[in-house]
């Protein structure tokens, strides 16, 4: 195995006895290098679970978890907080900004946990906001943002340390269809750049933008497609192009 992100034999149980819940069951799953993974399934299938396994935000109870050949489900958590905010970004359907802080400050922190300078903290943010299309909000606090505006906030927060790796759960969960389409379009800029992503989704038409879409179902992979979409150098791909995102 060669993946970028890889696990194998990854199981995830919450409670114990009658209780006993097998959130993750018996998952092997390699992703490569650059490439676009969606995540579909229904609610309680294990998404959110698998994600935050990924990420080193859960430990599994059974199972191995490697990040560019580096085991990580058995850090210390020294280690693994450190991992996390090094190379992985996430993102979440909540936003999760720091209310007191603007646009700005919050795409600043990851690099300051991380050790960077605030001179170089600050350059940073100031780009990946240019990125993401909010160099005009920086000085805004969340309050002043729209829901699709702190998203895209998030999404370059959550590449505030250049991560190996961006995880998104239900991105585009709390967003109505404009403000789909321009984290849609970020997404996909990231994905012909060449970051690994993996997006845990209801939505389609944020599926029909990856390079393959993994079924969940009860803890298990039930399916496992490759999309039109792979190995275009636009980072559209024919269904991308199929829900307008040419343009
Ligand atoms: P999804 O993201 O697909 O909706 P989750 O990964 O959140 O699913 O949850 C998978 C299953 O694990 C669900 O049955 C959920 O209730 C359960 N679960 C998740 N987290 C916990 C927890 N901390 N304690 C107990 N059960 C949990
Ligand atoms: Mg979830």
């Amino acid at each position: 195995m060669n993946g970028l992100v890889r696990v194998r034999g990854l199981v995830k149980h919450h409670g114990h006895g009658e209780s006993l819940v097998r959130a993750v069951d018996d998952v092997d799953l390699e992703v490569p290098e650059g490439q676009t993974l969606a995540v579909m399934g229904p609610s309680g299938c294990g998404k959110s679970t698998l994600l935050h396994l990924l990420g080193g935000l859960e430990r599994p109870s059974r199972g191995e978890v490697w990040l560019a050949g580096r085991r990580i489900d058995a850090l210390s958590e020294r280690a693994l907080a450190r991992m996390r905010r090094r190379s992985v970004g996430f993102v979440f359907q909540a936003f999760h900004l720091v209310e007191e802080l603007s646009a700005a400050e919050n795409v600043e922190l990851p690099a300051l946990l991380a050790g960077q300078s605030r001179r170089e903290a600050r350059r940073r943010a100031g780009a990946l906001l240019d990125r993401v299309g909010l160099a005009g909000r920086a000085r805004h606090l969340p309050s002043q943002l729209s829901g699709g505006q702190c998203q895209r906030v998030a999404i370059a927060r959550a590449l505030a340390n250049d991560p190996l790796v961006v995880l998104a759960d239900e991105p585009t969960g709390n967003l109505d269809t404009t403000a789909t389409l321009d984290v849609l379009r970020i997404f996909q800029e990231l994905r012909s750049a060449g970051q690994t992503l993996v997006i845990v989704t209801h939505d389609e038409r944020v599926a029909a933008t990856a390079d393959r879409l993994v079924s969940m179902r009860d803890g298990m992979f039930v399916d496992d497609l490759r999309l039109a979409g792979t190995g275009t150098s636009t980072g559209s791909g024919r269904l991308g192009g199929l829900i307008g995102l040419e343009s």
